[in-house]
């Protein structure tokens, strides 16, 4: 079951960008969070090659029992600076950084183990309380403050969107998104390269490709509803 929705979700990315998934520079990460860890072997199995998890202590506890090299791990949610140290040099990802002691601990962190972490910028378009994310008009701080970092590099941004029964109505906030991504990669920066924009759900991934995703992060679709 999870083989075949991957493969509809494959095959909907293929519709929007026409060409295999392959040859696209989209990459489908699944989402794993309160899944078991058959669920990721099962996926592997079907092709994903990365997964997220938005919780550090389950993440840890997944990568130890799979083994650091197993897939590509990616942190999604709110990050506590008290748990960076646990996932600092493991995942290829950190998706979640919006604010300057979360960066501060990270780049320490890879400092101590002489690495560069990448991460992404989350951003908050809409203004949500309920949703971690940087407002816009304090993105430039804290990105000219990420700039100066040696063990850190910026590769692009996240969003979260906020849920519309019709998520044709997230479109503009996509849009905006994408509108900012290129705003950033035409200033000059040392340590900032905007490769990444993330966003799109299983409920709006489709818009968020339309709009210029090049990762979409899909849990349900492809496992099944969560339990929460
Ligand atoms: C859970 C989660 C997802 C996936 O959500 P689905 O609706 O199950 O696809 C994506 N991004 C973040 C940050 C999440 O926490």
């Amino acid at each position: 079951m999870i083989r075949d929705n991957i493969e509809l979700v494959r095959k909907s990315i293929e519709d929007i960008i026409k060409k295999p998934y392959e040859d696209s520079s989209v990459l489908l990460l699944a989402v794993t969070k309160q899944k078991p860890i058959s669920a990721i072997v099962e996926a592997k199995e079907a092709g994903i090659t990365d997964i997220g998890e938005n919780k550090v202590q389950e993440l840890v506890s997944k990568m130890n029992e799979l083994g650091d090299n197993y897939i590509n791990y990616h942190q999604i949610g709110y990050l506590q600076t008290n748990k960076v140290k646990y996932i600092v040099g493991r995942v290829k990802l950190i998706h979640s950084v919006d604010r300057t002691a979360l960066l501060n601990k990270i780049n320490d962190r890879a400092k101590q183990l002489n690495l560069i972490q990448d991460v992404l910028i989350q951003i908050n378009i809409a203004k949500e309380d309920s949703k971690s994310g940087i407002y816009i008009e304090d993105l430039e701080k804290l990105l000219n403050l990420a700039d100066k970092m040696e063990n850190i590099r910026v590769k692009g941004l996240m969003v979260i969107a906020p849920f519309f029964e019709d998520p044709e109505l997230t479109r503009p906030i996509f849009t905006k998104a994408k509108e900012i991504f290129e705003d950033i990669k035409n200033i000059h920066y040392n340590n900032i390269r905007m490769e990444y924009l993330s966003m799109g759900m299983s409920h709006d991934y489709k818009i968020a490709i339309e709009c210029g995703a090049n990762i979409v992060r899909v849990g349900s679709t492809i496992f099944g509803n969560r339990k929460y």
